[in-house]
């Protein structure tokens, strides 16, 4: 076995982290607090190149490695959780079907813009009836005039508000349930297509999301993503290990964040005659978060690892997402009771990591939902 994390590794996360620091930091009270969309900051991001990490070089992308992006999406979270947001859907789910199945007019017109930070996108699964279960999708795509006809709503849509195209999954047949599902590229300007209202969110803010409307749009033929009708949950589960693994990385960052943050608050802090970080209660929550902060940082860059070389990985994508996102709603309590009343104040930072975290639990399945498959996994086959 070899942990070592090479030296371009250890470089690429200095810079990373240098760009957070200099762009992002300074501004995340702001982000958090108008909720608006950081336009600025956006393009200053989009200049450094990194919203093409996982393209091909051809198209203006990175191209990078597995563990690479993955370094990329830790750093990322120590800033803006909202911002981090952004950008992983521009840069995962938000361009990967065109990516992957666009034609080379749609790459040169949406994929390469999208790349350069001129144009953003997103992915629309969820509906007002339906989340976590897909086979509930009641979008409809109907084959017209050598093209589509959607009609639908999308809600909780990242970026929604200020998105230049995005992939949408509708059914093609409502009595396939699952196997009816296909995505489709709908573009800003299309006829029908328009935005709804922006949700006012408890945490991740400045990450845009709201509601997408469909009526009657018109897109050609080739603007569905994928094979024939119908393989659309396929290609999703593809994707879906990146991003559950990415979800545990954040996760770590903000645990990280969050117990580093109220280190500081215990070394200064004082009562009945010391800091309290002299008490064994207080020092026990340190012990606990590092353990199972290094454990599901391990596990996470394993699971990397697994991707990048191939392997099937799907349930330990599953299970490192879960285990870093209970192992963060864990930190972010410890560390507001680290803080006490102060942690309630708006003016720490503390609040925020505890409103951040509570996406991380929804956003790549939800921990109901990865249980109950891993459960049955397990009692099928055991563990690896
Ligand atoms: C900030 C934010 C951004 C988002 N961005 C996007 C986006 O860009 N695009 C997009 O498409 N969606 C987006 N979503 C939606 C997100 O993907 C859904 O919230 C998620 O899929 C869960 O669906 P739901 O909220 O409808 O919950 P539901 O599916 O209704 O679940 C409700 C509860 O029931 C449980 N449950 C459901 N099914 C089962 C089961 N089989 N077994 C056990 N328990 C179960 C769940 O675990 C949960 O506890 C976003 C959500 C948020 C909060």
């Amino acid at each position: 076995m070899d942990f070592a994390i090479s030296e371009e590794h250890e470089f690429f996360r200095s810079t990373v982290r240098d760009a957070v620091d200099r762009l992002i930091r300074p501004r995340i009270k702001e982000i958090d607090e108008t909720n608006e969309f950081p336009t600025e900051l956006w393009k200053e991001f989009a200049a450094l190149g990194y919203l093409g990490l996982r393209h091909p070089e051809k198209y203006g992308g990175m191209e990078a490695d597995t563990v690479t992006s993955m370094i990329f999406y830790e750093e990322l979270a120590r800033g803006s959780c909202g911002f981090a947001m952004s950008v992983t859907m521009q840069i995962l789910m938000g361009t990967y079907f065109v990516g992957r199945f666009g034609s080379d007019a749609i790459k040169e017109r949406v994929l390469i813009p999208a790349i350069r930070g001129e144009k953003i996108g997103t992915i629309c699964f969820t509906e007002d009836q339906s989340g976590s279960d897909l086979g509930g999708t009641r979008t409809s795509a109907v084959e017209k005039d050598d093209g589509w006809v959607l009609n639908g709503r999308k809600m909780w849509i990242t970026n929604g508000p200020v998105c230049d195209f995005c992939t949408v999954l509708a059914t093609v047949d409502p009595k396939l349930g699952m196997k009816g599902l296909s995505f489709f590229l709908v573009e800003k300007g299309s006829k029908g297509f328009s935005t709804g209202q922006k949700l006012d969110k408890l945490g991740s803010r400045g990450s845009v999301t709201g509601e997408l409307l469909f009526d009657n749009v018109w897109v050609p033929k080739e603007n569905l993503l994928g094979e024939g009708p119908g393989g659309g949950v396929q290609y999703a589960t593809d994707i879906l290990n990146e991003v559950r693994v990415m979800t545990a990385l954040n996760a770590c960052a903000i645990a990280n964040e969050a117990m580093s943050d109220a280190r500081g608050y215990a070394l200064e802090r004082e009562a009945f005659g010391k800091p309290i970080a002299r008490y064994q209660l207080i020092r026990a929550k340190f012990a606990e978060h590092w353990a199972w902060y290094e454990a599901a940082r391990l596990y996470a860059y394993q699971a990397a690892w697994m991707i990048q070389e191939g392997q099937d990985c799907q349930h330990q994508c599953m299970l490192a997402k879960m285990f870093a996102t209970e192992m963060c709603q864990k930190s972010v309590d410890e560390a507001t009771r680290i803080y006490g009343g102060n942690s309630f104040a708006m003016e720490y930072a503390q609040q925020r990591f505890f409103r951040d975290a509570r996406f991380l639990l929804f956003g790549g399945g939800c921990h109901e939902v990865l249980k109950n498959a891993l459960g049955a996994a397990y009692l099928r086959k055991g563990s690896s």
